[in-house]
């Protein structure tokens, strides 16, 4: 009884202590876990493992928060099966309507299962976990341009709706190069139906980026890449209506809004 007692306490006591500041849907969730001594706890989310960082001398998980995520109180949970609670406040994003070719919008039994073949691929990449230590997550811009602020927007194609926009889309012109935000693996390159000529870049403890609807790709999977260097040119292949870069970030599976890591 004590004993259980005590850990019920101790519980109290770090979900108290848990959350640094409110997240949100396609937001980042920073859990304290404790003074940064031994290994680094692993830390589950939504059944997907946290990157957790070393930072100030404290351990601190950087959970991805999904952009269907529940507006409440939610938990990670650790290895010893404790659990951390922390708050997801509501964020509302914007409608956006877009018109596109139409078999963007109404696809073939063929094109169908295509997409289907390259989600597997896409879903693979964008969970990848690899062993990297980390004392931030910052990022710097993969190309020079005006940033939108669509990310999470609703979006209807040609009045039909669709998917949320799980990017940033980066204003440059078709040609400009685009350069790894930091270093990383290639995980997949390829010739997508949505996403156009694409890259994914592996940073470590599932932490991804990727690069869409280019019109050069210049890299090759299992390359290492240091921040800076070519992964390919903008483009407009795939749906577009025009040519922009795409650029996904990703947390244990969920896009997140590239803002919150950019300068
Ligand atoms: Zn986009």
């Amino acid at each position: 009884m004590i004993r259980r007692t005590l850990a019920l306490l101790l519980c109290l006591i770090a979900a108290h202590a848990a959350a640094d500041q409110p997240a949100w849907p396609g937001g980042i969730a920073l859990i304290d876990l404790g003074a940064a001594e031994g290994l680094a706890p692993i830390v589950k989310y939504d059944g997907k493992r946290v990157l957790v960082m070393h930072r100030d001398g404290r351990w601190r998980a950087v959970v991805g928060v999904s952009l269907d995520a529940s507006v409440g109180t939610t938990t990670v949970g650790l290895a010893d099966g404790a659990t951390l609670s922390f708050r997801i406040d509501e964020h509302m994003y914007r409608e956006q309507h877009l018109k596109v070719n139409p078999s963007f919008v109404s696809l073939s039994e063929d094109d169908l299962a295509r997409v289907g073949r390259e989600r597997k691929i896409i879903d693979a990449a964008l969970t990848n976990w690899r062993a990297v230590a980390f004392d931030d997550i910052s990022l710097r811009a993969p190309v020079a341009g005006p940033h939108s602020s669509s990310f999470g927007t609703r979006r209807f194609f040609n009045d039909e709706p669709r998917a949320p926009h799980k990017g940033m889309d980066i204003a440059a012109r078709s040609g400009d190069l685009v350069r790894a935000p930091r270093d990383g693996v290639v995980t997949a390159t390829g010739n997508y139906y949505f996403n156009g000529n694409t890259v994914i870049v592996d940073h470590g403890q599932g932490f991804v980026t990727m690069y869409c609807h280019l019109s050069n790709i210049g890299v090759t999977e299992g390359q290492m890449v240091s921040v800076g260097e070519t992964l390919g040119a903008v483009g407009a292949t795939g749906r577009v209506t025009g040519p922009h870069l795409h650029f996904g970030t990703y947390l244990n599976g969920n896009a997140i809004d590239p803002a919150l890591l950019l300068p």
